[in-house]
């Protein structure tokens, strides 16, 4: 399947996390005031200190250390409470904002017009969904406030030195500019090198599954030197990429570790120069160890910054699925039909970025009638289907019921009009009574009850809690004729005008298909029905018979009629009738 959903760009991303923070801003706020306070109160213990050797060089009295002393305890216990708080809102903040984009993914993802989703395979909407909601949950949940907190304790305690003196403060920076670099050059590395060695571990991982998988295939035709050969070429690449990403964290931690000793160095060097002079000892002191403390921000910076701009990726994915076009919501009133007239007029339709499979279709469906539509496999039949039913929506040209374009109408009023049934019948987890009142919200149990008796499924009956037993693991699994009982128990809820069937009892098993027959001919009374056919003989029932060829309708009337034409249908009829 081609077409994959859009990726949000930067700005976009920004303005969703922006967003995303103002509706929570007030939590938000608290955590970075909270945190700075927190710095503030873990300065003092540094600066307490440099008094204290001030103190003792100038000869006062143990009295006057023991205050400073208590004062640096005093300093570390708020700290301590204040930056748990902190930390305690930052997980809350993340929490909320967590729930807030599952939601919005939700909506969004139900929102999705199917022919989207359709396109788009469902695994790329599953992993958005799930692998890439995580990864931005762990970053909300974890990454995210120990950053932001390390980040508010790395710019206090670097200004502090800037305070204490200037030329101290240059050292400090001098330091950090290793850091930098070594950050820049190991991130510009480390995502492809990390997305690589993810890659190779899952092509190796598929190459070993579908070796066992298919052992006795590999063996009866002798494929192991083969399949070894395959496997041993994803050891390598596994090896091979692995091998990169430890170069890489063999440059980046050398560095930093020399980093942090760099600005300690310079100003112990800087600061003995100049002690006695124009800085204290207390100073100096002071100002290294604020330098040493920089180190435990700024390991939790580095150690978090890979894995937010991966989960900077994956928000980019979630917050994609706002691009998928969507049709516009009709302006004004409520458009609502006038009839149920099916017609659909000069309708134009390609697949993304294919040709047009459908080549300027004209069809008015007779309110009431049986139409049958034929036609060679790849004609354009099941498009059409879908086209009529509202699913896509024609390149150019239209499909109304009653003068009101179908995709226009939403999904409720449609329902009443139109519906599909295609061989795909989903049985949702929760009970009968939530499977069948996704067609009629306000069903009540009688009206449920009715239209599981029209369609014959009598086996409800057996379910020890009725309607309310629990389909699916760990309830009742229906099978497949029961599966397709229930969609068309929905049918006849929805009771729509015009019912599309496409290929219903094609695949079904020959023992079940004359039970559902006898279902679907009680949906199908006095409703239009289009059949998508494929078998002659529901051509030969209905009441007019459409042929579809290449993307065209190129013949239209009853059976009769077209058989007397002699054209493509009668040639199909004679060939399948045998005389
Ligand atoms: P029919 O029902 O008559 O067999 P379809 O409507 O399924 O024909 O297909 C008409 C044409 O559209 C075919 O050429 C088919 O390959 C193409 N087609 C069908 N579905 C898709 C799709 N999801 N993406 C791209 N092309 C498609």
């Amino acid at each position: 399947m081609t077409g994959s959903l859009p990726v949000a760009e930067r700005g976009l991303v920004r303005r969703a996390a922006l967003r995303l923070i103002r509706l929570d801003g007030r939590a938000f706020a608290a955590m970075i005031a909270l945190n700075a306070l927190a710095a503030v109160a873990g300065l003092a213990g540094p600066w307490l200190l440099g008094r204290i050797i001030d103190a003792v060089k100038s000869g006062a009295g143990a009295a006057a250390v023991d205050r400073l002393a208590l004062a640096i305890l005093a300093a570390a216990l708020v700290q301590l409470v204040l930056s748990r708080y902190a930390s305690h809102l930052g997980h809350r903040f993340g929490e909320r904002t967590l729930a807030r984009i599952r939601e919005r993914f939700t909506e969004r993802a139900l929102d999705l017009p199917v022919s989207v989703v359709e396109r788009a395979g469902t695994g790329d909407l599953t992993t958005r969904g799930t692998a890439d909601v995580a990864a931005v949950g762990a970053t909300l949940r974890d990454a995210g406030p120990d950053v932001l907190i390390a980040a508010v304790q790395a710019a206090f305690i670097l200004a502090a030195v800037f305070v204490l003196d200037p030329r101290l403060g240059a050292c400090g920076v001098l330091g950090l500019l290793g850091i930098w670099f070594a950050a820049r050059w190991y991130l510009r590395r480390a995502v492809p090198a990390y997305l690589a060695e993810g890659a190779a571990n899952s092509a190796l991982a598929e190459q070993l599954a579908a070796t066992t998988a298919g052992a006795r295939t590999v063996a009866a035709l002798r494929l192991e030197h083969r399949r070894i050969t395959a496997c041993q070429a994803a050891i390598g690449e596994c090896r091979r990429t692995r091998v990169r990403t430890l170069f890489l964290r063999s440059v980046l931690f050398p560095v930093v570790d020399v980093s942090y000793a760099i600005p300690v160095a310079g100003v112990l060097l800087v600061g003995g120069f100049m002690a006695n002079g124009s800085m204290t000892l207390g100073t100096v002191v002071a100002a290294a160890l604020y330098l040493r403390q920089l180190g435990q921000p700024l390991d939790t910076i580095l150690l978090h910054l890979e894995g937010m701009q991966s989960s900077g990726a994956s928000f980019a994915r979630v917050e994609g699925l706002a691009l998928v076009p969507r049709p516009a919501p009709a302006a004004g009133p409520e458009l609502v039909p006038d009839g149920d007239r099916l017609v659909a007029a000069g309708v134009h339709y390609a697949y993304e970025g294919g040709p047009d499979v459908l080549r300027g279709v004209d069809l008015t469906v007779r309110p009431g009638e049986r139409l049958a539509i034929v036609g060679p496999s790849g004609a354009g039949k099941t498009t059409l289907g879908r086209l009529l039913a509202g699913v896509d929506v024609p390149r150019t040209g239209s499909v109304t019921v009653g003068g009101v374009p179908v995709a226009a109408l939403d999904p409720g009023r449609l329902r009443e009009r139109v519906v599909l049934v295609t061989q795909e019948h989903h049985v949702f987890l929760g009970t009968v009574r939530d499977n069948l009142r996704i067609a009629a919200p306000s069903a009540t149990d009688a009206e449920l009850r009715a239209a599981l008796a029209t369609v014959g499924a009598d086996w409800i009956d057996d379910l020890p809690d009725g309607l309310g037993a629990d389909l699916g693991p760990g309830g009742h699994r229906p099978d497949g004729a029961q599966a397709q009982q229930l969609a068309l128990a929905r049918v006849v809820l929805a009771d729509p005008h015009t019912l599309i069937l496409d290929e219903a009892t094609a695949l079904l098993d020959p023992r079940t298909a004359r039970h559902t027959e006898r279902a679907l001919a009680a949906v199908l009374d006095g409703r239009t029905v289009i059949a998508i056919a494929h078998r002659l003989q529901t051509a030969h029932d209905a009441d007019r018979v459409a042929v579809m060829q290449d993307g065209r309708l190129t013949e239209l009337g009853t059976h009769h009629d077209l058989v007397a034409a002699g054209g493509t249908y009668a040639e199909l009829w004679r060939s399948w009738h045998g005389d």
